[in-house]
């Protein structure tokens, strides 16, 4: 067995296993754990300092995963929108193909965590098949997204086999692999597994950090290594209350980010995903950040600040207002709030 699989076995599933390291009563939190399933695998749990951390609140089960109610088991949709399973087909271009049910680690806030890690995930060889076969015969799909679960977490058998067969499909021009293994697993990215990606371009990598904590040495070789193999890297973070929506938080991270070559792509408002209503923030907590980002950092540091339209509409641009209309000029505050305006023409 890899040093990765290793690792990943020897993951926590049970919140009683976390009470003799942090001196926790885990007795409200297995009925947590029962309804949505916990794996903290040692590498990520090596990085968790105390209870109530950062990391922790991404990876600990909370009681108040079980009364939220409010948010909605599949807030986008996704189901609707499948014409075959586990296959998301919204936008006119491009595609959302779940190929795994595992991750790294289960994050406390997934948006797919009505079933990612769950039974109620099916993910089999017939359903690759049937989403290859729709991708096949729906040529206008250019741009396909392996998402999950974690498409990494695949063998290296099973994940070439995967790309060999998408590559087979002429209409794919892009290929995307969403996976939160730089971050959560950063052992997963092997030279091996590098080489094997870099066959398959132009292929490019959204990961997912949320937090500088998660900016470690091995989070940084496994980015290197991706690099090195000519893969252009993103981050797609999500605000999470009482662990990010902080300005100083998020540009440190985008930063440090940077310093990895991780370009931030995506801020994303957190979804209506029935289980995570505590880690939502206000609107304007997000327009705050992108404000205090806009202008006073690079260009290069500042994601799109996105929400994703409950009912399947979409990602939704959010940016803060810097202009507005005079007559026929234009008036525009900038980052400082220096006042300036533009003639505007017809
Ligand atoms: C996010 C998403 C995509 C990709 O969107 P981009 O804005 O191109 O990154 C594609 N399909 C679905 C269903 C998505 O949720
Ligand atoms: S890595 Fe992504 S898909 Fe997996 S649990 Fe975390 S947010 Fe969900």
């Amino acid at each position: 067995m890899k040093h990765w699989q290793q690792l990943l076995q020897a993951s926590l599933s049970h919140p009683e296993e976390l009470a003799a390291r942090f001196k926790i009563d885990p007795a409200p939190l297995v009925a947590v754990a029962a309804a949505y399933p916990m794996r903290i695998n040692p590498y990520y749990l090596n990085l968790i300092r105390r209870p109530g951390d950062p990391l922790w609140c991404q990876a600990v089960p909370d009681v108040r995963e079980l009364t939220d109610r409010i948010c909605q088991p599949d807030p986008l949709n996704e189901e609707q929108l499948s014409p075959v399973p586990n296959l998301v087909h919204k936008y006119p271009d491009r595609a959302l193909f779940l190929v795994n049910d595992q991750c790294a680690m289960y994050c406390r806030f997934c948006t797919r965590k009505r079933k990612v890690g769950t039974k109620r995930m099916i993910i089999t060889s017939d359903t690759i098949k049937a989403g290859l076969d729709y991708l096949g015969r729906t040529p206008e799909i250019r741009d396909v997204l392996l998402s999950g679960g974690d498409p990494l977490l695949l063998e290296d058998e099973k994940l070439q086999w995967l790309l060999e067969s998408l590559r087979r499909i002429p209409s794919i021009e892009i290929i995307r692999i969403g996976s939160r293994v730089p971050c959560t697993l950063p052992m997963r990215i092997t030279t091996r597994l590098a080489a094997l990606l870099k066959r398959y371009h132009p292929l490019y990598i959204n990961t997912h950090f949320n937090h500088p904590d998660e900016i470690t040495p091995a989070a940084a070789l496994a980015c290197q290594r991706l690099a090195a193999a000519g893969i252009p890297l993103g981050c797609q973070t999500v605000l999470l209350r009482g662990i990010n929506d902080d300005p100083l938080i998020m540009k440190t991270l985008f930063h440090q980010l940077l310093r990895i070559r991780v370009r931030p792509y995506y801020l994303f408002q957190g979804d209506m995903t029935k289980g995570t209503d505590h880690f939502r923030t206000p609107i304007e907590k997000g327009l705050a950040i992108m404000r205090s980002l806009i202008g006073h950092t690079s260009g290069l540091a500042v994601p799109t600040f996105a929400v994703d339209a409950p009912g399947g509409g979409g990602k939704i641009p959010l940016t803060p207002n810097y202009v507005r209309q005079m007559g026929d000029e234009l008036v525009f505050n900038n980052y400082c709030g220096m006042t300036c305006t533009y003639g505007n023409v017809k």
